[in-house]
């Protein structure tokens, strides 16, 4: 199947004016908070070897399985579009040899072959953290409290964060194998796709969304209930790190993620205004992930979360009517220069400035200065040059005044309002 020129594929978006403004504020809000928690910016490639995702979701994850973009590359490489960070990021760590304990967030487009539906796309913006070679609770609470500062910075006031503990390499043998057991019994009710997680993976049988399935693990033995002393105690610290900042949070025991590499603590983001299934993001810990890409043994956590359903979960500020940026307007030919040198001088001082070099006309500077929605015009005429000020515009309210060649930065910063 081919497109064509004039539409964007199948589950992809473009932002534009004055959206692309209001993603490019949700990703400053984001660094923010990473910057002030001690993160520092990680950029990888948007593609890797598909093996660094078919080692760490695991080789029958829903990921790996139905929604990778993989592809060879004309050197006959096999590659595939990052579906998420934490693979990316745990193989950029061990390649540069990073000291740790080392924290890395990240932003950018990752790439999932999923149905397309509200708030979900097949290219898809994340924000997330790693914090590697740190194994405290505390810091499993923190990061936690990272995203929920995340919503509450961008008005939304509605979300939850569920918190489970899935165990480790100690106490998970015994889990699996009474939930095999038990899954085994009711092996009828289950999907084509679950008979598989039974055999391989049986914890996968709890993110079957399949009705039938869902009812099967109701009563099904969860891995709390076989968490060994120290899992036990790494999970009570930091449900009370929690509790004592005041965090809303739910136990869910059945939330354990579809990923392979997580162990311990797993933790999701709902919102209520996007429906009871529908989460904002989540992570989890992954203490053995470095160790099985060939790295030194070293604990880790991370959390992922997507833009676009934060974007569609938070209130919406009303965009303002005028943009902070002034149009200079030339009368004559004559002008032509002083009105470039005035631009120069308004950006340099850090005032966005456009110039319409083309309309020959007044009329259609203003016309242009219109269509940016700039807030004012700064007219140069020949009688300006000779007074040396200028003639300046507010396009909210049409009042014009003088002002002077030293004023007119702060006079036009003064009508840039909201
Ligand atoms: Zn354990
Ligand atoms: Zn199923």
């Amino acid at each position: 199947m081919s497109g064509t020129p004039r539409s964007r594929p199948k589950g992809t978006q473009d932002f534009v004016p004055p959206d692309s403004g209001r993603m490019l504020h949700v990703e400053d809000v984001f660094r923010r908070l990473a910057e002030l928690g001690g993160y520092q910016e990680i950029v990888t490639p948007t593609f890797e070897h598909t093996d660094v995702f078919v080692k760490s979701s695991g080789e029958d994850s829903d990921i790996v399985t139905k929604e990778m973009y993989s592809f060879k590359d004309r050197g006959e490489r096999d590659l595939t579009l990052r579906p998420e960070g934490t693979p990316g990021v745990v193989r950029a760590v061990i390649e540069n040899r990073l000291r740790v304990p080392c924290r890395l967030y990240y932003v950018g487009p990752f790439f999932r072959y999923g149905r397309p539906q509200k708030g979900r796309f097949r290219e898809f913006y994340q924000v997330g953290v790693e914090a590697l070679g740190e194994a405290s609770p505390l810091v499993d609470a923190d990061i936690i409290y990272l995203g929920t500062e995340f919503f509450r910075s961008l008005g939304i006031s509605d979300c939850t964060v569920q918190v489970n503990s899935i165990g480790c390499r100690e106490c998970r043998p015994a889990h699996r194998e009474a939930l095999r057991k038990f899954l085994l019994d009711r092996k009828g009710r289950l999907c084509a796709d679950c008979h598989v997680r039974l055999e391989r993976n049986p914890l996968r049988v709890f993110d079957c969304k399949v009705e039938d399935c869902r009812a099967a693990v109701q009563d099904a033995p969860t891995p709390r209930q076989y968490l060994c002393k120290a899992c036990e105690r790494h999970h009570e610290q930091v449900l009370s790190a929690l509790s004592r900042r005041g965090l809303l949070h739910e136990a869910n025991d059945r939330l354990v993620r579809g990923l392979d590499y997580y162990n311990r603590t797993t933790f999701e983001y709902i919102s209520a205004s996007l429906g009871a299934q529908d989460s904002l993001g989540g992570g989890g810990r992954y203490d053995y992930l470095v160790g099985d890409f060939g790295g030194p043994d070293t604990p880790g956590i991370g959390v992922a979360i997507g833009l676009e359903r934060t974007m569609l979960a938070a209130p919406v500020a009303p965009a303002p009517a005028r943009r902070h940026l002034a149009f200079v307007v030339w009368l004559t030919d004559a002008e032509l220069g002083a009105a470039q040198d005035l631009a120069d001088r308004l950006r340099a001082d850090g005032v966005p400035v456009q110039v319409d070099y083309d309309a020959r006309k007044v009329k259609g500077q203003f016309k242009s200065a219109d269509a940016a929605q700039a807030a004012c015009c700064i007219i140069i005429g020949p009688d300006e040059l000779a007074k040396g000020v200028y003639s300046l515009k507010d396009l909210a309210t049409g009042e014009q005044r003088e002002v002077s060649s030293d004023a007119v930065s702060e006079a036009v910063r003064a009508l840039f309002r909201d």
